[in-house]
């Protein structure tokens, strides 16, 4: 798509267009007519469809259409959230469509505490059982799937049943942001206010969200202090720490890191051994020590993944059969390790594809040089680099000549910047990811 988008509502133009290659006009009027594209982030899209009876219809014959069109423009996937009017005003239900866990289920009982969250873990409790008061707001962050809504879940419950009388307001910060787009449309700014500020336990998931959105970050800026002025708790979750958000504006960043910040990582292999026996176990699924290793030897992303080959060895079993093996296992879960193994990109893949973009060679790429073509390529392979493997940021300045973490920071948050804001660049960037994607 080389056309300048300015507005979510051009994008979501573009969307029906493309769309419009596949379906009839009819077929786009009649579904699509009264959607409006609400919400979106860096992997997500929130379209809103006031009629439940076409948010089902699109749910289950258009989304792939939807996904498609959305993959074009952004060259990548995306996830798509329906909601309703109603939703955008009850948050806890505008969680999309693709999440069916249980909230009632993401309790303290029900999180296996490992080395890698423990002090997330030790830290929630400590807020849910209201033994500190330093700890706000507790800011926890980690990469995608390793319980972070879980622990915020987990402190509702346990303070929702320590103090029924306690308004706990929960959020997705993209859902406050609707909600404050919402209010300000209807003029109903003051009961949004109100809503917020009269909380006495706040809980945000996915603060990440609002990170360059100026309006929520002032009404959050607000809220926040209300909320500290009077002493009430807050709880923030995050995919990164503040201070790896670049369009984080300042005075939020500073309160962000007014209390603690707990990090959790991927779990060990104990943990994710637990884990499995946890899960099985709570689905009566007697698995054999040799299965459960298998499993947590095999699925090392996250524990969504962990999760859903339990489910899915449930879902495909007979459970009055004796205990499964784990040949039998490993075909039940053939397709998950087949994504599993989805193509990882390497980094000097991603170094020879940026060079080739730029027409440098790949020893000016990783050099010293200064000038201003062959520093901005470096800026982009080190940004892909980090967005498509794992790799630390010292890792990352390791391989590009034993670079400080700090400069490889910096270098990631100027092409953040950039691509936030440049629609041009940001195009440039999303060429330059798909070439890389496509050498897989
Ligand atoms: P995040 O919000 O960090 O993306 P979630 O909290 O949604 O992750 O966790 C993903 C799934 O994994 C949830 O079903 C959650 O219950 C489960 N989960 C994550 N960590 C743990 C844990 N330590 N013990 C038990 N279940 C966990
Ligand atoms: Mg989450």
């Amino acid at each position: 798509m080389k056309r300048q988008m300015n507005s979510i509502e051009d994008i979501w133009q573009s969307v029906l267009e493309l769309m419009g290659r596949e379906l009839t006009p009819v077929a786009i009027s009649t579904w699509f007519g009264e959607c409006r594209a609400v919400g979106m982030t860096e992997n997500s899209f929130t379209v809103l469809v006031p009629s439940e009876f076409k948010r089902s219809i699109i749910a289950v014959r258009f989304m792939a259409p939807l996904k498609e069109a959305l993959g074009q423009i952004f060259a990548g996937d995306m996830d798509v959230y329906l909601v309703g009017e109603e939703d955008v005003e009850d948050a806890a239900s505008a969680r999309g469509v693709e999440e069916t866990a249980d909230p009632n289920e993401y309790t303290f009982d029900n999180f296996v505490v490992g080395p890698s969250n423990k002090f997330a873990h030790a830290a929630s409790l400590a807020v849910a059982e209201g033994q500190t008061t330093v700890y706000n707001p507790l800011f926890i962050y980690g990469e995608s799937g390793l319980g972070k809504t879980h622990l915020l879940y987990a402190i509702r419950h346990e303070v929702a049943r320590r103090h029924p009388e306690y308004n706990i307001v929960f959020v997705r910060g993209g859902d406050f942001m609707n909600e404050l787009i919402t209010a300000i449309q209807t003029g109903k700014n003051v009961e949004f206010r109100e809503k917020y500020r009269s909380a006495d336990l706040f809980l945000i998931d996915d603060i990440q969200t609002v990170a360059g959105k100026v309006s929520t970050q002032d009404e959050m800026f607000h809220t926040f202090n209300t909320l500290y002025e009077s002493h009430k708790q807050m709880v923030f979750t995050s995919d990164r720490p503040p201070s790896e958000m670049p369009l984080l504006a300042d005075r939020l960043r500073t309160r962000f890191e007014m209390g603690v910040q707990a990090d959790i990582q991927p779990p060990d292999f104990e943990t994710r051994a637990a884990i499995v026996r946890n899960k099985s176990m709570k689905l009566g699924l007697a698995l054999s020590n040799d299965v459960v290793n298998y499993i947590a030897e095999n699925m090392t992303a996250n524990v969504r993944q962990l999760e859903g080959a339990v489910l899915k060895i449930r879902a495909q079993s007979d459970l009055m059969k004796t205990q499964l093996t784990v040949s039998e296992v490993s075909r039940m879960l053939k397709d998950m390790f087949k994504q599993k193994s989805s193509y990882v990109p390497t980094p000097e893949g991603i170094i020879e594809e940026t060079a080739k973009y730029f027409s440098l060679s790949v020893k000016e790429l990783r050099g010293q040089s200064r000038t201003k073509n062959t520093a901005l390529a470096r800026q982009i392979a080190m940004y892909e680099i980090r967005k498509l493997t794992n790799l630390s940021l010292e890792d990352i300045g390791e391989i590009f000549e034993g670079r400080h973490h700090t400069t490889v920071l910096s270098s990631i948050q100027k092409i953040e910047n950039k691509v936030a804001v440049d629609k041009e660049f940001n195009q440039m960037v999303r060429d330059i990811t798909s070439n890389i994607n496509a050498l897989g």
